[in-house]
């Protein structure tokens, strides 16, 4: 079992199930030459992807080309079906700031066959994930700034208020799909800016004003 652990605090999370928006920035939409989709696009990673800061991000020999995501990751805190947008942040007990490392070479045959996503996001170092910040720091988690720096220079930086679904309409369609339990995380999904990275590059997540993840990149 891996446990998550909140900032400032003893307080820890079991990690649960992890369920994962694409396109949900249009400038990113626009950069992979895809449609901004009207209802959120999902894919899972496995709870096994998941590894925190300082650990090694290690791209695995069957691609050439992984890139960083940065996202705000939603950790839920109450168990909940169908939830409605309404009461969707009083299932939320926290916010990270997390990486969707992407293998893009994978993902690019993937949809050009049909096929699931699996391989190219579920990857074992594939989810990197800060500590936890509690909800009740984050009264509104549209009013937030990620960013994502390769070697110290800014890749990724932008807003959550530019969110095509923000979290309260994540919560409620994710929800009438998957039950949310204590644990699960969401992760938002990438504005642009992603791009690829390499064996000796150093990545850092920032969650801007709250925490922030550092890890080292390797390829298998
Ligand atoms: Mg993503």
């Amino acid at each position: 079992m891996i446990i998550l652990q909140f900032i400032d605090s003893q307080k820890t999370l079991a990690l649960g199930k992890i369920v994962c928006l694409g396109r949900n920035y249009a400038e990113h939409a626009k950069e992979m030459h895809t449609e901004v989709p009207s209802f959120p696009v999902i894919f899972l990673k496995p709870p096994s992807a998941v590894i925190s800061d300082g650990m090694t991000i290690v791209r695995p020999s069957i691609s050439r080309e992984m890139h960083h995501e940065v996202e705000l990751v939603v950790a839920i805190g109450k168990r909940g079906k169908n939830i409605p947008a309404s009461a969707a942040l009083s299932h939320v007990c926290g916010y990270a700031v997390g990486l969707d490392m992407t293998l893009r070479d994978v993902q690019s045959e993937a949809k050009k066959k049909g096929l699931p996503w699996s391989v190219a996001k579920g990857f074992d170092t594939s989810a990197p994930v800060s500590a936890i910040v509690p909800s009740s720091r984050i009264p509104d988690p549209q009013a937030l700034t990620i960013s994502c720096k390769v070697n110290g220079a800014v890749r990724q930086r932008t807003s959550t208020g530019k969110m095509i679904f923000s979290v309260p309409a994540m919560i409620e369609y994710v929800s009438s799909i998957f039950t949310l339990e204590e644990g699960d995380l969401l992760f938002t999904g990438t504005p642009e800016g992603v791009g690829p990275v390499n064996a000796g590059d150093v990545i850092s997540a920032d969650l801007e004003g709250f925490t922030s993840i550092t890890l080292h990149v390797a390829a298998a």
